[in-house]
C-alpha cells in the first residue's frame, strides 16, 4: 500500500444554487458546487474539498447532472471525483437543544449522493428551510449524531473556538459531553482564530485529530487554512481512516493563519484598544475595561498541562495577504505555476526568482516555512504582516 499526501479543505459553502437561488445568503453570487470545483482543480490545487451546503436538494440535483453528463464519477469508496478534485458531501447544521446553552454549528459529511439525499429527507421534517446554509435543526444533537452514524457519516463540531456559534463560544460554559455523545465525534475543526498550540491542554480534545477548514464564503477564500492529508487515495473512507490514524493514514500538517492575525486576539483596553493586562490601569489611558482576547479565553479552558503528540501547524497567510503580492503579480505566478499549491509548497526559490522580485520571492519561501513575523491584532483591528522595510507597491 502507496500513501500520498493530499491537500484538503472541508469547510466550503454554497452562495447560489445553479438556477441562481441563494444557498448561503451572505456568499458570494458566484460560489456556485461547479465553480467551487473549478477553483480547487485549476487554481487553488486542492485535491479534497468539502462543501457543506450539500444537504441542500438544487445542489444535489447539480452535482447529479455532472455525473449523468460524465464530468463527475461517484467513487465506489465514497466522494464525487470532478477532474483531479475530489467532493466530500457535507452539511453545517446549527444546533440549539435543551443542553446547548446557545446555538453550535457541526459539520456532518456523508459518503454518497443516497445517503446524503436519505439525510436530506430526514432533515428536511426538522428544519424550516432545507434550500438555506447553517440552519437551525429542531431535535436533540445527539439524534443528529445517531442519525449521521447510521448513514455512515462524519461529525464534527465546526469552529469550535470561534466566540459566536461553537462549542467553546464566548459567554457559555459547557463541556462538550454535556451537549453530546463524545464516542459519535470524529474529529473538530479548530477555527479561523485558534491553532494546536493555543488549544492543548483542554482535557477533553485529547482524542480528536484536529482539522483547520477555510469556511469560505466566497472562491478567492478556499484553502486560507487547509490540512495535508496522508491517504492511499482521496476518497470518503481514506479521509475517515485519516482521522482516525488507521494503518499510517494521517494529517500530516495543519495550515492556518496565525491567530495573532486575527482581529480579537489580544486583550485591549476598551477605551483606547491599546494592549493591556487584566486587573491593571492601561498604560496609555489608565482605564480598566477590557475587551477579552479570545487566547484569554481559551486559556480558562484549559484543566491541565498535557499535551499528545500533534501534527505540527505551520502558521501561513494567504497568498494575497503578502505585502506586495498583488492581483498582478498573482497572475503572474499563477500563469507560471499552475496553482496556488504549487507556489506555496512546490517551486524552488530559484524558480520563483524568475517571475517575481528577489524580495517577494524570499518573502513566499518564509510564508512557506511558517516563519512570517506577525503584529497581533485585538479589539477588532487586524493584525498584519511585518515587513521590516516599506512595502513596495504595484
Ligand atoms: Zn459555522
Ligand atoms: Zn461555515
Amino acid at each position: 500500500m502507496q500513501l500520498s499526501s493530499y491537500f484538503v479543505d472541508l469547510h466550503i459553502h454554497i452562495g447560489r444554487d445553479h438556477a441562481n437561488r441563494p444557498v448561503k445568503i451572505t456568499g458570494a453570487t458566484s460560489l456556485t458546487l461547479s465553480n467551487v470545483l473549478k477553483e480547487a482543480d485549476e487554481k487553488k490545487g486542492l485535491d479534497m474539498v468539502g462543501v457543506i451546503d450539500c444537504h441542500v436538494p438544487a445542489v444535489q440535483a447539480e452535482i447529479q447532472e455532472l455525473i449523468d453528463t460524465k464530468q463527475a464519477l461517484s467513487l465506489s469508496d465514497g466522494g464525487i471525483r470532478f477532474k483531479q478534485v475530489t467532493l466530500i458531501l457535507g452539511s453545517e447544521i446549527e444546533i440549539y437543544d435543551e443542553n446547548c446553552k446557545g446555538p453550535i454549528h457541526v459539520l456532518c459529511f456523508f459518503p454518497t449522493l443516497e445517503s446524503i439525499s436519505t439525510f436530506t429527507a430526514w432533515l428536511k421534517e426538522r428544519m424550516t428551510n432545507i434550500n438555506l446554509s447553517s440552519q437551525r435543526y429542531y431535535g436533540s444533537a445527539k439524534d443528529l449524531q445517531y442519525k449521521v452514524k447510521e448513514l455512515s457519516g462524519l461529525f464534527i463540531p465546526a469552529h469550535i473556538f470561534t466566540p459566536f456559534k461553537s462549542l467553546y463560544g464566548k459567554g457559555v460554559e459547557r463541556s462538550l459531553r454535556e451537549v453530546l455523545d463524545d464516542s459519535l465525534i470524529d474529529a473538530v475543526e479548530l477555527g479561523l482564530s485558534s491553532d494546536t498550540y493555543m488549544v492543548e491542554g483542554i482535557d477533553e480534545l485529547h482524542p480528536y485529530t484536529f482539522l483547520t477548514n477555510s469556511d469560505a464564503h466566497s472562491l478567492g477564500k478556499m484553502a486560507r487554512e487547509y490540512q495535508e492529508v496522508l491517504m492511499e487515495t482521496p476518497s470518503f473512507k481514506e479521509l475517515y481512516y485519516a482521522i482516525h490514524q488507521v494503518e499510517g493514514r494521517k494529517v500530516v500538517r495543519n495550515f492556518g493563519m496565525n491567530p495573532r492575525l486575527g482581529k480579537y486576539y489580544h486583550t485591549v483596553c476598551k477605551n483606547c484598544l491599546h494592549p493591556a493586562p487584566k486587573n491593571e490601569s492601561c498604560s496609555n489611558c489608565g482605564s480598566l475595561k477590557r475587551i477579552n482576547g479570545v487566547k484569554e479565553r481559551i486559556d480558562t479552558l484549559k484543566t491541565n498541562e498535557n499535551t499528545r503528540e500533534r501534527p505540527v501547524y505551520i502558521h501561513q497567510v494567504p497568498l494575497d495577504f503578502i505585502p506586495s503580492l498583488g492581483p498582478k503579480t498573482y497572475t503572474k505566478l499563477l500563469t507560471a505555476f499552475g496553482t496556488e499549491m504549487n507556489i506555496i509548497h512546490r517551486v524552488s526559490k530559484e524558480e520563483l526568482e524568475v517571475i517575481v522580485p528577489a524580495k517577494l520571492a524570499d518573502m513566499i519561501i518564509t510564508n512557506r516555512n511558517g516563519e512570517l513575523q506577525i503584529a497581533a491584532g485585538g479589539g477588532g483591528k487586524y493584525g498584519k504582516v511585518i515587513t521590516g522595510e516599506s512595502d513596495s507597491s504595484e
